[in-house]
């Protein structure tokens, strides 16, 4: 069985952008709308050379289970209890957001390893927001921008001993 990766953070930090920069093809529907991925989608990809199943989530938010996006919740949920390994995105040019505070907490509850993934790095100000996600209590981020694919080097040097 191939080791299984979730990505996971809320709406909008920029997952289904990571996700097809993994895949190295598009994939999931990348949107400006928070909550646009309304399912799991999966892929095979490489990490670093090794074969792994990558698992894009809708957004982690807080909302009771009968709506939509509690069930995108739920879903997510069963991602992170599946999975190997977890990339906890952040946005950080929104800066941490007590809904991040909230997950953050939930996850370091989790089994499965988590590598905190500070997105949205490129340009002025962005090292600034990834240094911030330290209070996470998640270990150190590592700095990316999915949608330039600066940083994913890191990446794959990052999670492939996590795996
Ligand atoms: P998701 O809801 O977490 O899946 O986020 P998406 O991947 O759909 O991206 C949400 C928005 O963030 C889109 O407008 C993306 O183009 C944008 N985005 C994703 N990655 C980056 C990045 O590295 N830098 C910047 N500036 N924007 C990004
Ligand atoms: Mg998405």
């Amino acid at each position: 069985m191939l080791p299984r990766i979730a990505i996971i953070g809320r709406p909008n930090v920029g997952k289904s952008t990571l996700f097809n920069r993994l895949a190295g093809r598009k994939i999931a529907i990348v949107d400006d709308t928070p909550g646009v991925t309304r399912d799991r989608k999966e892929v095979e990809a490489r990490i670093g050379g090794r074969p792994v199943l990558l698992l894009d989530t809708a957004g982690l938010e807080e909302a009771p289970p009968d709506t939509v996006a509690g069930r995108m919740r739920a879903s997510s949920e069963v991602a992170v209890r599946q999975a190997d390994l977890v990339l906890f995105v952040i946005d950080a040019r929104a800066g941490i957001t007590p809904s991040d505070r909230a997950f953050a907490a939930w996850l370091r509850r989790q089994p499965a390893p988590v590598l905190l993934v500070a997105n949205k790095t490129e340009g002025r100000g962005g090292g600034m927001a990834a240094y911030e996600a330290y209070e996470l209590g998640l270990g150190d981020p590592v700095a990316i921008s999915a949608e330039h694919g600066e940083g994913i080097a890191d990446l794959y040097t990052t999670a492939l001993p996590m795996l």
